[in-house]
């Protein structure tokens, strides 16, 4: 029997590497990991965090880490250098692997791996978001190219002129964007969603980092959509978002913090600076 006979979009083909990719389990079941690190003049942001949060995450589906880091971190500069830009968005992916499309199988086979390069779209500087109720998976703490539920969320935002979702739990708990970590100001503290039930952020994790070494309060916390509503100021982060200002909420207007752009500034120099 020749299993590997596949029609796709309309005719025949026989190709061991397309072979490969149809039956790849990330493909066809999102047994996938994946990381977004931003390059800069020739620095990997935070590629560490980045290179430790796949690993961990490959470890709880229970799979391989086909590179070491400093070969991660080669290939990735090296795509940089070959795509040619100063600043890109470098996408690194771990895939299951070909195998039958069985959910079961005997063995793991190699996962497959791939890094490319992607530039950078312009964000708005001051993002106007909407809440959107939870509907994903309870393990977005891993990092897995399922993104289904984040792309709909997205698209829903967009559709309505918003820059991002906001995904939200019934009974009013706030657990992040679709891309994205939050965090609100209220009195001179920070407030964020504790990690549950979240992705732990990369630049989540930098800025608290970096608040607390400035002697500024930051309380990790359930926090609710009233609170949004109330505080003196919300901010979005992410590897591509970085750290943006909220200036709407399912269109109702919110507080600006006047500094933002300071400590906006001083936190990608520290970005920078930690990952040199
Ligand atoms: N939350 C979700 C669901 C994400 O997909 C992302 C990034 O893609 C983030 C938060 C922000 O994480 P990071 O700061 O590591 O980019």
């Amino acid at each position: 029997m020749d299993n590997k006979i596949i029609f796709y979009n309309g005719r025949f083909i026989k190709n061991k590497t397309f072979y490969q990719f149809l039956k790849d389990r990330g493909f066809n079941f999102g047994e996938s990991v994946y990381e977004v690190i931003k390059y800069q003049n020739g620095i990997l942001i935070c590629f560490d965090d980045h290179i430790e949060r796949m690993e961990r995450g490959l470890r709880e589906i229970g799979m391989k880490n086909p590179l070491r880091r400093n070969e991660w971190k080669k290939i990735c500069l090296e795509v940089a250098k070959k795509t040619g830009n100063d600043e890109l968005s470098i996408y690194i992916q771990v895939t299951g692997g070909a195998t039958e499309r069985e959910h079961f199988v005997e063995r793991r086979p190699e996962p497959n791996y791939f890094v490319f390069a992607q530039k950078i779209c312009k964000r708005p500087d001051k993002l106007k978001i909407i809440l959107h109720p939870e509907i994903r998976w309870k393990r977005v703490d891993i990092k897995t190219t399922n993104l289904l539920p984040n792309v709909l969320a997205k698209f829903y935002a967009k559709k309505k002129n918003y820059d991002e979702a906001i995904f939200f739990e019934k009974e009013g708990a706030v657990k992040e964007g679709t891309s994205t970590n939050v965090f609100y100001e209220k009195d001179g503290i920070f407030f964020t969603p504790e990690l549950n039930g979240i992705l732990p952020g990369v630049t989540r994790k930098r800025l608290i980092e970096f608040l607390r070494n400035r002697g500024i309060r930051v309380i990790e916390t359930k926090i609710f959509v009233w609170d949004l509503f109330n505080a003196d100021s919300v901010y979005l982060t992410g590897t591509t978002t970085e750290f943006k200002p909220v200036c709407s909420i399912n269109g109702v207007k919110i507080k600006i913090n006047k500094n933002y752009k300071t400590v906006e500034k001083e936190f990608l120099n520290y970005l920078l600076k930690i990952s040199k």
